[in-house]
Order: structure tokens, then sequence, then C-alpha cells
């Protein structure tokens, strides 16, 4: 039922759109559609599912044993080791498409293939017709998403009475990883432990050269998949009392961070959620040292749309879900970020996230 509805909706979008076809391959969007998601395999499997007539599902013989059938929503194609793919999927979209949607996290060369068996059809990016509506989650999404988001809070208030002092950035990583997992997570999509300086770099790679010590602060950001929704989550911790910048930096960071989750109402174009937090650290003087958006949306991917960026004037809708994180960086001296995911709601911004917002004090 759920499946249909959203086939139904993205056809809809494809009738607006003009798109005859959408084929999709690897990537969340399959699962999203049918409850079957490929393998990432060299092997080509992909959905052709026309704006009307019968969807089929191009796949591997070896891989069929791992699709449940549901003759309902798509037909099963198996294609044999000496088969060619391109071509069966060529020959399904000849006639009937001119404008085709190819899922973008496809391979490159399956694309290629396609585009010289098929040079009348124009390819277009899947996201166009999926995200629109994959970004807005239902209830049971939500739902999947608070779990996920429960899961980590946990770990960010047990790691407050961990001791940080004389272990390495990449051992704290590994603890992470294993919280997560034994927390219910199926998979750790990335944990980053940043100490001192190394916390300048929003995206640093934990290390085991980095021993974190006294007066460090120590950057972490982390976050897996459950039941097959992410969470996001960053803290900051403090191997003793900061200093009065660190605090000082810090209280307009939150400041800024609670501007942008008040600012995330319902109708709000995505760029004012991104002003709201800038607008902040911009006040204080620090406007140079937050330099990136300030958040993205979030669901079973753990960065999808929509983007909290500056051109982005799409406004918010009732469920979409999406991380309000800014930061700010002195390059060479620390660095710090606050994120949590909220959702917009009919009642407003709706934070998923509930672990303590302070810089813990650790040993
Ligand atoms: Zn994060
Ligand atoms: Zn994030």
């Amino acid at each position: 039922m759920r499946l249909a509805a959203r086939i139904t909706r993205v056809r809809a979008l494809m009738a607006e759109l003009g798109v005859d076809a959408l084929l999709l391959s690897v990537g969340p969007e399959l699962p999203y559609l049918t409850g079957y998601e490929a393998m990432p395999l060299e092997r080509l499997t992909m959905l052709v599912l026309p704006r009307t007539g019968d969807a089929q599902l191009v796949i591997p013989r070896l891989e069929v044993p791992r699709v449940a059938p549901r003759p309902e929503l798509f037909e099963v194609v198996p294609w044999e080791e000496t088969d060619d793919p391109i071509a069966l999927v060529a020959g399904m979209i000849r006639r009937s498409a001119r404008r085709v949607a190819i899922g973008d996290h496809t391979w490159a060369r399956f694309l290629l293939e396609l585009q010289h068996a098929v040079p009348s059809c124009t390819f277009v990016r899947g996201s166009d017709v999926v995200a629109p509506i994959r970004m807005v989650k239902d209830a049971d999404e939500i739902a999947a998403l608070t779990r996920a988001a429960h899961a980590v809070d946990a770990i960010a208030r047990e790691m407050r009475s961990v001791p940080f002092a004389g272990r390495t950035e990449l051992d704290v990583h590994r603890e992470l990883v294993d919280r997560m997992l034994e927390a219910g997570h199926e998979r750790a999509n990335f944990a980053i432990v940043a100490a001192g300086a190394n916390a300048a770099s929003p995206h640093h790679e934990p290390t085991a050269a980095r021993v974190i010590g006294n007066g460090d602060i120590v950057l972490c950001d982390f976050g897996g998949t459950m039941d097959g929704y992410c969470s996001d989550i960053t803290r900051m911790f403090h191997v003793g009392e900061p200093s009065t910048e660190v605090g000082d930096v810090y209280s307009v960071l939150a400041e800024a961070q609670e501007a942008g989750v008040r600012a995330a109402t319902v109708g709000t174009p995505c760029e004012d959620v991104d002003a709201a937090s800038r607008h902040v650290i911009a006040g204080a003087g620090f406007g140079e040292y937050f330099v990136h958006r300030v958040g993205h949306g979030i669901g079973a991917e753990a960065h999808e749309d929509p983007y909290m960026v500056a051109g982005n004037s799409s406004p918010l809708e009732v469920g979409h879900a999406f991380s309000v994180e800014p930061g700010i960086y002195f390059p060479g001296r620390f660095g710090m970020r606050l994120e949590d995911i909220v959702v917009a709601t009919a009642d407003g911004p709706l934070r998923l996230n509930d672990a303590p917002r302070d810089i813990a004090i650790v040993a």
C-alpha cells in the first residue's frame, strides 16, 4: 500500500515534469519505491518505471532470490550472465520514452551505455521526480528517525562521563562506532573525533597520532543507520575547564543553532534557516569562520534533500527532516559545531535530539 502510494505520487510528478520513464539502480530511491535495495555491483540492476504501464525490475539472475516478489508493483525480469542488460533496458524504453529520469547514484558507465543505445532519449536526474516526494517523511519514517536520534543522544550523554585524556582520536572514534552498533544501529556511517586544532577542519579524519590531552576541545560528530534511517549528532567535549574565549565563542554558536532551529517553520525558505544561524555568527564577528551550509536533509541517506543553504528558496513542508549544524572554525587553533536533527511540523520545528547541548567537561 505504502509503496504503491509512493509510486502513484512519483508518476504524478513525472506527468507534471514531462518525464516518460524513471530508471532506478543503486541508491536509496529503488528501495523507497520497491522495498528492494540493489547491491552496488558491476552487474546492472534497474527498475524501469514508465509513466503509465507496468514497471519491470531488470536484475541479474543470481540476485533474484533476494527480491521479495511484489507482482502488483513490478515484474521481475532476470538476465543471464551472457545477456546484455543495457540492450534489455534500451528495448523497454526505446519506443515509448523521450525524456528519461535516471537515479542519481547510477554508475556513470551504465548511463553512458544507455545514452549510446538510445540516442533518442534525453536523460534527467532521477531526484527531480523522487526527491520532492522522498523529502516529506511520513509518521513511520519520523518515528524511525526519532529512534535513531535517541540512540545517539544516549551515547552523547554517556560520553560525558567517559575519560578522554591520554586516548587517541582513533580510540574515541572506535568507541563511538562500537556504541552505535550496540545501541541498535545496523551501520555506523561516520564518527568524527577532532581534538584541538584538528576541530577547525569540519570533516577531520580521526588519527592514531593525535593524543587528546588536558585543555583540548574535542568535537564528536557521529551517526549511523538504524532500521533504514540515519542518525547524525554533533556535541563538544572539553578536557578540563574551557578558556573564557572558548566559552564565549560557544555561546555564540549555541545561540546561532537555536536561531536556526527556531527559523525552521513550515513555509520558510530553506535558505532562511541558514541565514538565521549565519546572522548570529556574523553579528559576533565570526562570519568568515563559518565555512559551510547550516544543514542537510536526512532520511535513508545521511545527506539528502532538502539542503539548508543560500540559494535554496524552496519552502519547508510538514515532514521535512534536516540537520541544523552551524560551526565556527579557527584554522590552526580550534573549532566547534553543534548539530541536531529537526523536523518541520504544523506545530513548529521539532528537535529529534535531546542530549544536553552545553560543552561537556570531561577528564
Ligand atoms: Zn553530523
Ligand atoms: Zn550533519
